[in-house]
């Protein structure tokens, strides 16, 4: 991989940033710009999107449209991308005539789950035992292999538990399992599944001058594959953390990623640490930061894609971030006026115009003296959105 040469522009307030994606991610970060007095563009095949709400100009248009990538990139500064799963190709296009920060290689890495294996692993980093299948014969046998029970994911384009799927022991994998496989289609991993004892994660920034900063180590909790909420910080020993945040360092510093990337871990039973993923943009887990950090993860991306010294992380207080989810809408709107009672807790909201259960519409964070007592704040703002009495 080629490294960033340490020499670059600065991007200041007044130019022009570029957003691949229009999801919720991208429309914190065009917050985070437009606050600083930049311009936003954004190109996603859809409209009225998320973060197209908050640009100057909202491209519609597929990502392989090249004049319309071309007229994109001719309008802007930099070009930045709020989700992983751009085609590579895209962004090595438009890096013709701008800087693409992070660069196409993190993305082609990360976005196919056996390159980003691959790449763990030859780097000696803790991995989740694993194997490719490519067959129902190559699945059977890496289920002896592994011993069940085991976690099947499609290699590519998979997010938020789309493409997985559980396999409890080897009488499950009859023919039931066989056309799940089938309907996953391809190219899949089979995981050793983790009997953790947490999930956290780290979400850590690089600037262009090879610059770290990190946002400590949090604890995350998935409902459904999909992350339900986040507390900052993570209850763990010392060690652990320090381990956590030396592999994010190490990750970035190999992967030369200018920007922000979030690695989840699993912190098994036995107090081994595994890593499960990474996200080579601001995360779920991080936008706690935006309330309760000196500097937001979203800051944080814009100060690195600029060329720009990155910001304080200082946590200003314990938090706790939950999630927002489609199933909030069944009965109705959600009683925003009651959740708004809740003094120490901010609501944030996409501006999605359908709910779908399992759809991220919006999160909440609350502040408190510590997290656990942040979770308990959220948790009922949450609560009383739907009339539910905790
Ligand atoms: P992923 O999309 O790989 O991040 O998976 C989403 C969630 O599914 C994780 O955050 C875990 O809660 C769960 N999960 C995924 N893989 C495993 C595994 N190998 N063992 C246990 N739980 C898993």
């Amino acid at each position: 991989m080629t490294h960033t040469p340490f020499t670059h522009k600065q991007i200041l307030p007044g130019a022009t940033i570029g957003v691949l994606g229009g999801g919720q991610l991208g429309r914190m970060f065009a917050m985070a710009a437009r606050r600083m007095g930049y311009r936003v563009h954004t190109f996603s095949p859809e409209s009225d999107t998320p973060t197209g709400q908050i640009s100057d100009l909202e491209i519609t248009a597929a990502y392989d449209d090249h004049a319309a990538l071309l007229a994109f990139a001719d309008a802007v500064d930099v070009v930045s991308i709020e989700f992983e799963n751009i085609p590579a190709t895209t962004l090595d296009f438009i890096n013709e005539r701008v800087p693409v920060r992070p660069a196409s290689g993190v993305l082609h890495t990360t976005q196919h789950r056996l390159r980003e294996k691959s790449f763990l692993q030859a780097a000696g980093f803790p991995v989740v035992p694993h194997e490719r299948v490519s067959s129902i014969e190559e699945l059977r046998d890496a289920l002896h292999k592994l011993g069940a029970p085991c976690v099947l994911k499609t290699a590519g384009w998979g997010y938020d538990g789309k493409g997985q799927r559980v396999i409890r022991d080897a009488v499950e994998l009859n023919k039931e399992t066989e056309s799940a496989f089938t309907a996953l289609g391809g190219e899949c991993v089979l995981e050793k599944f983790i009997d953790f004892e947490r999930e956290l994660s780290v979400v850590a920034a690089r600037a262009l001058s090879g610059e770290f900063a990190h946002y400590g180590v949090v604890e995350n909790s998935h409902r459904q594959h999909i992350l339900d909420y986040t507390l900052a910080p993570a209850d763990v020993e010392e060690s652990v953390a320090r381990r956590a945040i030396e592999i994010a360092r190490s990750v970035l510093e190999q992967l030369d990623v200018v920007g922000v990337l979030c690695v989840e871990f699993f912190l098994a039973k036995s107090g081994e640490l595994f890593v499960n993923e990474l996200a080579p943009r601001p995360h779920n887990s991080g936008h706690w930061t935006i309330d309760a950090s000196v500097t937001s993860q979203f800051e944080q991306q814009l100060r690195a894609v600029c060329g720009l010294p990155l910001g304080s992380t200082e946590m200003l207080r314990p938090a706790a971030m939950v999630n927002l989810l489609g199933d909030l809408w069944q009965g109705g709107e959600p009683d925003w006026a009651a959740c708004c009672r809740a003094s120490n807790v901010k609501l944030h909201l996409y501006g999605k115009q359908t709910a779908r259960p399992g759809r991220k519409m919006g999160h909440l964070t609350a502040l408190a003296a510590t997290a656990p007592e942040a979770l308990r704040l959220a948790r009922a703002a949450r609560d009383n959105l739907i009339g539910k009495t905790t």
